[in-house]
């Protein structure tokens, strides 16, 4: 399973091709090239094995180099400590989205990072 392409470029688009949790800048070509500049990676904020889905909601841009927001923000840590942005929410607003017993969530949202 994974984004299909247009989903992808939807993605790139919302975000003005930044990174959704560090704000940088990143280049549409260097996707996957984690040795390239601006290199990135398509995020299921909700994970599949969570019933995550293939749809924009879903779809964060994440930055996969020196940051590496990716590993670190969206696979670091356990579920409660991922990234969620909701379509209804502003651009570049981060939202952790914390697991509580019972399957019961807790949203809490931060400002990004200056410079965006
Ligand atoms: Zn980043």
């Amino acid at each position: 399973m994974g984004f299909p392409y247009y989903i992808v470029e939807q993605a790139w688009e919302r975000q003005g091709g930044r990174c959704a949790y560090c704000g940088k800048k990143l280049s549409w070509d260097n996707r996957g090239r984690d040795d390239a500049w601006g290199a990135w990676e398509p995020h299921h904020k909700k994970p599949l094995e969570y019933g995550g889905t293939d749809y924009l909601r879903n779809c964060a841009i994440l930055c996969i180099n020196v940051d590496n927001c990716h590993l670190y923000c969206g696979h670091g840590g356990d579920f409660r400590q991922r990234i969620v942005l909701y379509d209804d929410e502003l651009p570049y607003l981060i939202v952790v989205f914390q697991r509580k017993l019972y399957n019961k969530y807790t949203r809490i949202v931060i400002p990004a990072k200056a410079g965006i």
